[in-house]
């Protein structure tokens, strides 16, 4: 059975296609620059590699071209083949704490919650509508970054702000990167043979957020009411003084939207080290011995640590302490320093096996309190796997 897994953003579309039997990937791919110039598509299958340079007005165009090429390049006999579509989506708001299948409801829902995700969830309903204009009968669902946030309690999700806010426009901690830390737990929960995991989910890559697992449940995330928030990020400061707004609007003479633009573009790894957003920049900065690498990279880790022990809490202590996504999966030296700080806790790495690069490894040592993981995750199989479950319903 093959399922296909869509991210669609505002000028892009990334796809996978999968083989649901045994999950692995037939055919993937990338379509950009869509309704502008330059536009061109890349399609990955097998060891074979194509890309083109070609016009994609609109995203329907894109979607008529992918699937025409995956029958011209003999990935698929026919469209018949493909029997469901998940499509990533950013926010559910607090109306979604599961994927679903795509109704005209979820469609308008989508549109309706544009304000909690101002450049994801217009995009999704573009890449939404494309598949529904060519594959009209084909079923579709919905895989939403906040679900699995939405076991949330209200003390976690809650701000202490006026609560008139959170009545009547919704303010509140909504959390992201949700698909990538329950594909984390589920992963562990297979692994380790066990359901009843206290689970601490590092997703540490350009974008990052650290999430409390309990039994498989979302107890508490690092990003709040926008992906913004939280630790440290390649371009976003993470959590800062909301008081440091209103001071450089009048420093520089900027609106809010252009300092917020400040803290989601130029701060993080980029703002503080004046050097680079990629951490392995940062990393082989702060080797050579600068001075402005080394303060982003202790800085990056002081922000991952500070949340980890006060999940540590929050939790009644830790089984698995799991490392995912770029940094994550493949920075040996961040781990190896996040770990170091958690001594005290009784953490330890098996430096050997933390030698590991994007592999599902333990790499904590025996006499660690906690156990730790690297888990590379894959939000597309997640994606996935959903719309399997949901279709076959
Ligand atoms: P992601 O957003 O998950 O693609 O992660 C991007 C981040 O992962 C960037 O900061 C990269 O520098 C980092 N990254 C990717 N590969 C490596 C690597 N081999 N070693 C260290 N960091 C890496």
């Amino acid at each position: 059975m093959k399922i296909m897994s869509i991210n669609a953003g505002s000028s892009s579309l990334k796809f996978s296609l999968f083989n649901m039997d045994n999950e692995e990937v037939i055919a993937s791919g990338l379509f950009e620059r869509i309704g502008i110039d330059q536009s061109k598509y890349k399609i990955k299958y097998g060891d074979e590699q194509i890309s083109q340079e070609i016009d994609l007005p609109d995203h329907a165009v894109a979607v008529s071209i992918l699937l025409d090429k995956l029958i011209d390049l003999g990935i698929i006999k026919s469209l018949e083949e493909i029997e469901g579509i998940g499509h990533r989506v950013v926010s559910g708001a607090d109306v979604y704490g599961q994927s679903v299948p795509i109704t005209d409801k979820v469609i308008n829902d989508l549109i309706a919650f544009k304000d909690f995700a101002p450049l994801h969830n217009p995009a999704h309903v573009l890449g939404i509508e494309a598949f529904k204009k060519v594959l009209p009968k084909i079923p579709m669902v919905a895989v939403f970054d906040t679900a699995f946030h939405q076991t949330m309690d209200e003390i976690s999700y809650l701000y202490p702000v006026p609560y008139r806010w959170y009545k009547e426009y919704k303010v509140r901690k909504y959390g992201f990167h949700g698909t990538s830390h329950r594909y984390i737990a589920l992963t562990l929960a297979n692994e380790l043979n066990r359901q009843d995991l206290k689970i601490i989910s590092c997703h540490l890559g350009n974008g990052g957020s650290i999430t409390a697992i309990k039994d498989g449940k979302c107890i508490d995330t690092s990003m709040g009411f926008t992906p913004l928030s939280g630790i440290m990020m390649g371009t976003r400061s993470g959590d800062v003084d909301p008081s440091i707004i209103p001071f450089i609007m009048e420093k520089e003479g900027k609106n809010a939207s252009e300092v917020i633009d400040d803290l989601n573009k130029k701060s993080g790894f980029l703002g503080l080290s004046e050097y680079s957003s990629d951490s392995r920049d940062i990393e082989d900065g702060a080797l050579e011995g600068k001075a402005n690498c080394i303060l982003a990279e202790e800085k990056f880790v002081r922000t991952v640590v500070n949340y980890i022990a006060s999940y540590y809490v929050l939790l009644g202590g830790c089984d698995v302490l799991a490392f995912t996504a770029g940094i994550g999966e493949n920075s040996i030296n961040t781990r190896m320093k996040i770990v170091e700080k958690l001594a005290c806790l009784g953490f330890q790495l098996d430096v050997e096996a933390n030698n590991v690069r994007g592999q599902l490894q333990k790499i904590s040592s025996k006499d660690s309190s906690s156990m730790i993981y690297v888990v590379p995750t894959n939000e597309e199989l997640m994606i996935a796997r959903d719309t399997l479950e949901i279709i076959n319903r």
